[in-house]
């Protein structure tokens, strides 16, 4: 199995460290032709605008949701998040758009405002052990549509949620140890 890391912008070395840490080999994607081969991407966190204009500009917003009709799957963690929701509260910023969740950007406040936590309701393994997790401005999840399964919430929000072979998490598991979300993934794709 090999899962490309979306290296436009935003914590990139973190992923592909995860993976190592997991014994998945990674590529790094800038180009559409990158995704040749790949069974899944992961989309960092960083700044979703940034990201999702040199998508468009490079051709990857295409190529991405073309790979992923053909069956690759996606990970998108905080502004990987926002790139895949159909529905960004007050924002008309480029997208991939493919995921049906509405999503309201740095919901949690500022900078300062971000927080570590430990989620104790998920159905990862190890269900007594609460999933270590990093919230960087993060987006919250307003609302998901029937298709959607919640695989982890903080209070009523939703932060990490399936759809087929979308995942999407509002957290960084990357920048804390936590495995179990990338492993996740990668069960996913199997
Ligand atoms: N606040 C960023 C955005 O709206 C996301 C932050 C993150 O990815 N940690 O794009």
């Amino acid at each position: 199995m090999k899962i490309g890391v979306l290296a436009l912008q935003g914590d990139v070395r973190e992923h592909v460290q995860m993976l190592q840490a997991l014994q998945v080999g990674s590529v790094l994607v800038t180009l559409p032709e990158h995704l040749g081969g790949i069974d899944g991407l992961i989309i960092p966190g960083g700044e979703s605008t940034t990201i999702g204009l040199l998508m468009a500009r490079y051709g990857l917003d295409k190529a991405v949701i073309s790979r992923h009709k053909q069956g690759m799957g996606i990970f998108g963690t905080c502004a990987g998040a926002i790139l895949l929701a159909k529905d960004i509260l007050g924002s008309s910023q480029p997208r991939l758009g493919i995921m049906d969740i509405s999503v309201a950007r740095n919901d949690y406040g500022r900078q300062a405002d971000s927080f570590e936590a430990a989620i104790k309701d998920h159905r990862l393994e190890l269900p007594g052990k609460p999933l270590k997790a990093a919230f960087i401005r993060a987006p919250v999840i307003k609302k998901i549509s029937d298709g959607c399964k919640v695989v982890a919430k903080l209070g009523n929000s939703p932060v990490l949620v399936r759809q087929h072979r979308l995942l999407t998490s509002t957290f960084h598991p990357e920048l804390v140890g936590e495995t179990r979300v990338h492993k996740y993934f990668l069960g996913m794709l199997r």
